[in-house]
């Protein structure tokens, strides 16, 4: 439980210029995360079924960036798409080595653009199936109505293999019935001991490292901290720990 203020360290689920319909570079956003507290940013663009995604060349010349701009550790990541109910994800195997060398935060989404709204039985399956994928990290804004799913059994197999449920600010600001539909995520998370993460889904740089819808939300229900992925260094490090030993690769 948490009754003082939340103390956010990182911002996992950004975007940059190279999805088309956000504004701001890397740059830009890593000098607002160094004036704002944030010391860790995912910069997560979308992966190449989407619209307004980036060619593969963006992730696989990721490298090229440095670890650090501005003292804040940048993680090359993606926000992948589920593109059926297997829970495959739009990082092809013919590229699947060469991505996951180089990615070091997988975000991943259900996008209407990729993945037709199906039964609840069809969501459920593919967010279980995706978990088969070591490299994922986040199921992210996965509050939507159009994709309603068994959020007790997928959030039971988010903690047992040790992956995150994502708390989306941006949902919360726009989406409709997100709060309600977050509380009951937030409930099965508690109820099963599944980590989250607080993540703005920033399509311009002001709006990184800002959570306060998420923040209230997390308040009223009272939502145990030590399951809050990226209020405290230890938790964030010891994830990207447990993540390594995931996937068998020092990163
Ligand atoms: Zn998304
Ligand atoms: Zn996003």
């Amino acid at each position: 439980m948490n009754n003082g203020k939340f103390n956010f360290i990182a911002d996992m689920h950004t975007h940059t210029v190279a999805s088309t319909h956000a504004y701001s570079t890397i740059t830009e956003n890593a000098v607002w995360c160094s004036q704002n507290g944030i010391k860790y940013l995912g910069m997560t663009d979308h992966g190449v079924s989407m619209q307004d995604a980036p060619d593969t060349w963006h992730f696989e010349n990721l490298k090229i960036l440095p670890e650090y701009l501005s003292g804040v550790r940048i993680f090359r990541g993606i926000e992948a798409n589920i593109i059926d109910t297997d829970g495959n994800i739009d990082i092809y195997p013919e590229k699947e080595a060469i991505y996951y060398n180089i990615l070091e935060w997988v975000n991943v989404s259900l996008h209407v653009q990729v993945f037709k709204p199906a039964t609840k039985a069809d969501h459920t399956k593919a967010y279980l199936n995706l978990l088969k994928n070591k490299y994922v990290d986040v199921i992210c804004h996965s509050e939507a109505l159009k994709y309603d799913y068994d959020f007790d059994a997928v959030t039971k197999a988010c903690a047992e293999q040790g992956r995150l449920i994502e708390l989306n600010e941006c949902r919360l600001e726009r989406g409709v019935n997100s709060a309600e539909r977050y509380k009951r995520i937030l409930e099965s998370c508690e109820k099963n001991g599944t980590s989250i993460i607080v993540s703005s889904d920033a399509h311009f740089y002001t709006h990184i490292g800002k959570f306060p819808l998420s923040e209230k939300l997390l308040k009223e229900t009272r939502f145990p901290e030590e399951l809050i992925i990226n209020t405290s260094e230890d938790r964030l490090l010891g994830y990207i720990e447990s993540r390594k030993k995931r996937i068998g690769k020092d990163i």
